[in-house]
């Protein structure tokens, strides 16, 4: 039951960002320089993802060299295939390709590439949708692939207000789609796009290897700030405990939702009886509006 496995899984949370870029592409900051800055603020993981284009010679870069003693990092791309439902290429997150990854083949199409990024080990993200506009059917053909939406993009949410990922998860969801949801930068450095939303990961190590299988497990969740500190579902109810919050919220199907607003929240009780048999998945927001969102949950 991904989602709540975070919670009872084994291990502490690694908080990390998958979703970066560097000079090997677009990014204003070479590969090591984007690393330090994560391991200044604390980063446990990173993945630089440069944009897996041939105008940019396929980078997969080696980023062995740029760990420290506390931050790890994972190899990865954003690989990019034609074409989504607006005519344009697709934007998908590999984490956790080999550097030797082949490029994308001449008459290669998404599904094709995004298949061959699993079989080689990654975990794949549909990355910001709502900035490129995905229909539900672009959503449809990647949703036996990818393991996870991404929720929140601190880069298209700055640049455009297209940040979130939440209404194109939940019409996946809707059709019966296992999916997770995963937070991250998108961060180019050329503004101020570092740090602004990430994943908290449960694992029993920092390794590579620990934290890619974590992921894929559904062992997170992810963040702009909020703490989660449990999650259980005990007698029909949703138990949460968490950083001090304004609202305490489950949303599932349709417009069902329940929730606990006040003042310096750090528990809720919720009712899940309008869930039952369904999906649901929990969203805490503070009292600046910073949000954490869980996976969802299969009740
Ligand atoms: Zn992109
Ligand atoms: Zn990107």
């Amino acid at each position: 039951m991904p989602g709540r496995d975070a919670f009872t899984a084994p291990g502490r949370f690694y908080r990390g960002n998958i979703h970066t870029h560097s000079t090997r592409s677009d990014g204003a900051l070479t590969p090591d320089e984007v690393c330090r800055r994560y391991a200044e603020e604390g980063y446990d993981f990173l993945c630089l993802s440069d944009h897996f284009l041939k105008q940019f010679g396929f980078p997969i870069t080696n980023t062995e060299p740029y760990r420290t003693n506390r931050m790890t990092t994972i190899l990865g791309a954003e690989i990019h295939a034609p074409q989504n439902s607006q005519g344009e290429i697709w934007h998908l997150l590999a984490c956790g390709l080999p550097e030797d990854f082949p490029p994308l083949g001449d008459d290669e199409d998404a599904v094709s590439l995004a298949r061959r990024s699993v079989e080689a080990g990654a975990f794949l993200g549909i990355a910001h949708p709502n900035w490129s506009s995905l229909s539900i059917e672009d959503g449809r053909q990647m949703a036996g692939l990818a393991h996870a939406v991404e929720i929140w993009n601190t880069g298209c949410a700055i640049e455009c207000d297209r940040g979130d990922g939440g209404y194109f998860l939940d019409m996946l969801l809707n059709e019966g789609n296992r999916l997770g949801a995963y937070a991250a930068d998108d961060a180019h450095f050329k503004i101020a796009d570092g740090f602004g939303g990430w994943m908290m990961v449960k694992a029993e190590t920092n390794e590579p290897e620990a934290i890619l299988a974590a992921m894929k497990a559904g062992h997170s969740y992810s963040s702009q700030g909020p703490e989660i500190a449990a999650l259980a579902v005990r007698d029909g109810r949703l138990e949460i405990a968490c950083s001090p919050a304004g609202t305490i919220a489950v949303l599932g199907r349709g417009s069902r939702a329940e929730s606990a607003i006040g003042s310096g929240l750090t528990e809720a009780s919720l009712d899940l009886s309008r869930f039952s048999g369904d999906w649901c998945r929990v969203v805490v927001t503070d009292a600046s509006g910073r949000r954490a969102w869980t996976n969802p949950l299969w009740l």
